[in-house]
């Protein structure tokens, strides 16, 4: 094969995993590093996301007196995943964490604070870092391309798509992108994949994660599985590829999300009747979202007071959610379930006005007014199932071993939440993500 140019590492998509990937590769000594990006203008799901990184063992944990470790957090993930067989991925992604996060304040500059105000289920310390203001992805984005861009060692070709892998004697040993309106060949001594899962392919979705299938979509369009369906093609096992990041909090009528601690402040769920069904602090919000899902009409009310409000604004997603209009407020009780056509003394148990004989026990606090409300359902943010790799980002194949030259990371790779949504612990997408970036490109210098 005659390659139209040679790197030493061809990375496939510049979202966190394949800007991670380049700038570690860089710094390990790799003299020609490429990343391949299909359009920074569709975007990609970390500049979406919140950017709340899970990490045990970081001097703001330390700071805050929390006594927290890498291995804590792994074992909170296997609890909530029930996933043993991934353990020593998880081992190697919980190791890197507190590395990387820490890399981003001293080496980029990012403002991280430990998000204290932000409980989750499954998770038996705060391990969620995120960063002062509250912006979400799009800063720490803007920070890695600016890194990014001042490496002489790093090409970021935006608007170039990879098209598929080049193969040599079982090896991988290339990729072809679409550049200047054909097809080039770039041979590559390694090549990443870090093009992030299928949320947005309906094809695929329908033929490995049925579950997802119909639910209101809050992902990025250009994650549609080109680089799992390659890596299958190329012969690559894959796992969990049932599992994706659920919501239970996504309001339809805006496509935003509502802030994933409300539950934690006190904030209700109630069904078209008013009535409460669920515990909802005791949920990880991804498996909350198929609990909703399962009410009459697929939705749910969530109710909140100005209490909860104060503290939940603190985030990109419910200004986000202010600003589109996804919830109304209401004097009290009487006026919210006037206006929903609920019966009042249903909501007002429900939100703690008397004492509920459910058996889910009363909510964590009553709720005063003025409450506030918006119908929620369960969306589908990213899958979490793709190619299996071992705990160095390896791609493994079907028929046993590594496949030689092709490391997969982030959404690409097989997640680490198990089989279904009910596995996924906050913090795990952009752990694997930045976690694989942080590993596989230290292995990727001048000496592999
Ligand atoms: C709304 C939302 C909020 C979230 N919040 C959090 C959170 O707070 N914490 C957390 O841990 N996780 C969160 N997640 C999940 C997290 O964002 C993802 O798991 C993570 O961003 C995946 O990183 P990645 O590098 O694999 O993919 P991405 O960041 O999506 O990057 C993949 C890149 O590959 C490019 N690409 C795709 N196909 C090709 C191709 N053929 N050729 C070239 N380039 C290609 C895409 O354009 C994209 O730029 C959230 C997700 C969403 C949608």
């Amino acid at each position: 094969m005659t390659f139209d140019y040679d790197v030493d590492v061809a990375v496939v998509g510049g979202g966190a995993c394949g800007m991670m990937t380049a700038l570690r590769a860089a710094e390990a000594g790799a003299p020609s590093v490429a990343i391949f990006e299909k359009s920074t203008r569709q975007g990609c799901n970390t500049q979406f996301s919140s950017a709340s990184l899970a990490a045990g063992g970081t001097r703001w944990q330390a700071e805050a007196g929390i006594d927290d470790s890498p291995q804590r957090h792994a074992a909170d993930i296997l609890s909530v995943s029930g996933d043993r067989s991934s353990a020593d991925i998880v081992d190697a992604l919980c190791a890197a964490a507190p590395c990387y996060v820490e890399w981003f304040a001293d080496c980029l500059g990012h403002p991280v604070e430990l998000g204290a105000d932000m409980p989750r289920a499954g998770q038996s310390v705060p391990r969620l870092h995120t960063d002062r203001g509250r912006q979400g992805g799009g800063r720490l984005v803007e920070l890695l391309r600016g890194a990014v861009e001042r490496s002489e060692r790093i090409a970021f070709v935006d608007n170039t798509p990879a098209t598929g892998l080049v193969e040599s004697r079982s090896s991988v040993t290339g990729i072809t992108v679409a550049e200047q309106g054909g097809t080039r060949h770039v041979g590559a001594g390694s090549v990443v994949l870090a093009a992030d899962g299928f949320g947005a392919n309906q094809e695929m979705l329908a033929a490995y994660c049925p579950d997802a299938v119909g639910r209101v979509y809050g992902g990025v369009s250009t994650s549609t599985g080109d680089a799992i369906s390659w890596g299958i093609g190329a012969g690559a096992a894959v796992s969990n590829m049932t599992a994706f990041l659920g919501h239970g909090l996504m309001v339809p009528s805006t496509g935003t999300r509502l802030n994933p601690a409300l539950p934690f402040l006190g904030g209700v769920l109630v069904d078209s009747s008013g009535k409460r069904f669920v515990d909802e602090s005791a949920q990880g919000y991804s498996k909350l979202g198929s609990i909703v899902l399962r009410q009459t009409g697929g939705r749910a009310l969530m109710i909140w007071d100005r209490q909860a409000m104060e503290a939940a604004m603190n985030s990109e997603l419910m200004r986000e959610s202010k600003g589109a209009g996804a919830f109304r407020s209401f004097d009290d009780v009487q006026a919210l379930a006037t206006a929903m056509s609920m019966d009042h003394a249903t909501v007002a148990a429900s939100v703690g006005g008397e004492l509920s004989e459910s058996a889910l026990g009363p909510p964590l606090r009553a709720l005063e007014g003025p409450l506030f409300a918006a119908w929620v359902t369960g969306g589908i943010l990213t899958t979490q199932g793709g190619l299996t790799v071992d705990p160095h980002g390896r791609v493994l194949l079907a028929s046993g071993g590594a496949l030689p030259g092709l490391f997969a990371g982030g959404g690409s790779a097989a997640g680490i939440s198990g089989p279904s949504c009910d596995g996924y612990s906050s913090g795990n997408g952009l752990l694997s993500a930045f976690g694989f970036g942080w590993i596989i490109g230290a292995q990727l210098g001048p000496h592999r």
